[in-house]
């Protein structure tokens, strides 16, 4: 058995890892970005283990040459950043001592709350909101949909968590351009795709018309309903107007939840905060942190006004081992996860190791840069920008006639990503195909755009 001998060895693979990750960063630059994986070869399951020092071979020679620089400067697919070097810190630690994320008995409740205020101060998050740690947005969402379903049935005198959402007809969620995952947490929310009213957008835009949202909350009265509002939104990063609609709350009974997963951190600027203004007025907000935060994947933070409610949801009734919710702080009685990684780590390393003068500048620079590529963009003939860049998203298409777009663009698209250089994700925009790159790596320079412009003027010549 290779336990044993692994344990009286620890040192030398700790330093084995840290060789591998060190040479591995050390490379970050010049790897590519995304690949395409031919079909490889699978390890079976030894009957023999073949111990740690010889599986990391085992791994390198399997994987090693497709690994992808997914924390590299020039990843721009989806908007997921790269992982700080004090993140990276906080993660192996959290790995190393493997502190449940949910109980008392450690530090982790204490790291978890210490780092959820500091989150507070960075986003100017209200002391009154209840924050804590979930695997991503998606499940931010969710958590936060979820809590107001439950406020929803106690406007109408039902308990949903208690009675099941059958308890709870015709449940309404409003929003203009929502992201899939809340579809997603509708359809996991037993609430239903098909109960999303998509409220009409600003003409040539994706944020909410105002008037269109008030004019169903008028001709609707008495059906309290969930409003989610977009803080940036995936293609063109557009901003519902939240003080608008945090106005409409004095008249309207809604719960407002805002999806703010890369968008929130505008907060970290001075030149970018306004657009979130009116948002502390929200009843629960989603934040991610493996995108701007550049933490490592995975982990997002879920922040609500509503604890109590949120206990009734996610409490576990009768679990005496857990301790009762009312008497003893448990994250597991707020979170849809019970045991947690205690993800709260690598943020918290970062935090402290940056700060707010840090996550400012790393902010301001993904903007700046995202503007510098849109500016290369919009001085081309042969592309079309399609929306303003107005923070770390640039949204561009080939400018041909539309019969030939969708094959352009696709053609664009692979060869941009087959360079080595950079990867996209592909989009549709108001009918249109399209491209979007996502700025908000911490590594990415001004030669970094420069480079990825030089490729896409070259290929362009090609497709
Ligand atoms: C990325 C994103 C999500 C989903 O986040 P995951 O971390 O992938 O679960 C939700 N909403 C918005 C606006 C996003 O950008």
């Amino acid at each position: 058995m290779k336990l044993a001998a692994d344990l009286q060895s620890t040192d030398q693979l700790l330093a084995l890892s840290q060789a591998f990750t060190s040479k591995y960063l050390a490379g970050l630059n010049s790897l590519a970005p995304h690949r395409i994986i031919p079909s490889l070869p699978a390890a079976t399951l030894p009957e023999q283990g073949i111990g740690a020092a010889a599986t990391l071979e085992k791994f390198t020679a399997l994987y090693g040459n497709h690994l992808a620089a997914g924390s590299g400067p020039r990843y721009w697919g989806f908007v997921t950043g790269g992982v700080t070097p004090a993140a990276l810190m906080g993660d192996w630690i959290a790995g190393a001592t493997d502190m449940n994320g949910s109980s008392s008995g450690s530090a982790a409740l204490h790291i978890e709350k210490d780092a959820i205020q500091q989150l507070k101060s960075l986003f100017g998050i209200p002391e009154h909101f209840f924050g804590a740690f979930v695997s991503g947005a998606t499940t931010a969402n969710f958590t936060g949909l979820a809590i107001a379903r439950q406020w929803l049935g106690e406007q109408l005198g039902v308990n949903v968590a208690a009675e099941g959402i059958a308890s709870l007809p015709n449940l309404k969620i409003l929003s203009a351009v929502p992201h899939s995952s809340i579809l997603k947490s509708l359809s996991m929310l037993g609430i239903g795709r098909n109960n999303l009213v998509r409220i009409p957008a600003i003409p040539n835009r994706e944020a909410v018309e105002v008037h269109a949202l008030e004019y169903y909350l008028r001709e609707n009265p008495g059906q309290p309903v969930i409003v989610v509002a977009n803080a940036g939104t995936v293609n063109t990063v557009d901003f519902d107007d939240i003080e608008a609609m945090v106005a409409l709350k004095k008249k309207y009974n809604f719960w407002l939840h805002i999806d703010a997963a890369f968008g929130g951190f505008a907060a970290c600027s001075p030149d970018f905060s306004h657009l979130l203004k009116g948002w502390e007025q929200a009843d629960s907000i989603t934040i991610d942190a493996h995108k701007w935060l550049n933490v490592p994947y995975d982990s997002a933070m879920i922040f609500s006004r509503h604890p109590q409610l949120q206990v009734s949801v996610f409490q576990n009734p009768g679990a005496a081992y857990l301790g009762d919710p009312q008497e003893e702080f448990h994250y597991n009685n707020y979170v849809p996860e019970n045991s947690r990684r205690l993800r709260a780590l690598p943020a918290w390393f970062t935090l402290q190791a940056y700060g707010k003068d840090g996550y400012r500048h790393i902010v301001e620079n993904n903007v700046k840069l995202a503007r510098q590529l849109g500016t290369y963009i919009a001085s081309d003939a042969r592309l079309k920008l399609l929306a303003p860049v107005r923070l770390c998203v640039v949204c561009f298409t080939v400018d041909v006639e539309a019969a030939e777009q969708a094959a352009k663009v696709e053609a664009l698209l692979q060869a941009l990503n087959a360079s080595g250089v950079v990867y996209m994700t592909k989009t549709q925009y108001q009918g249109q195909p399209a491209i979007r790159a996502a700025l908000v790596n911490w590594r990415t320079t001004t030669e970094d755009v420069a480079l990825v412009w030089e490729t896409m003027q070259q290929l362009l010549t090609t497709i």
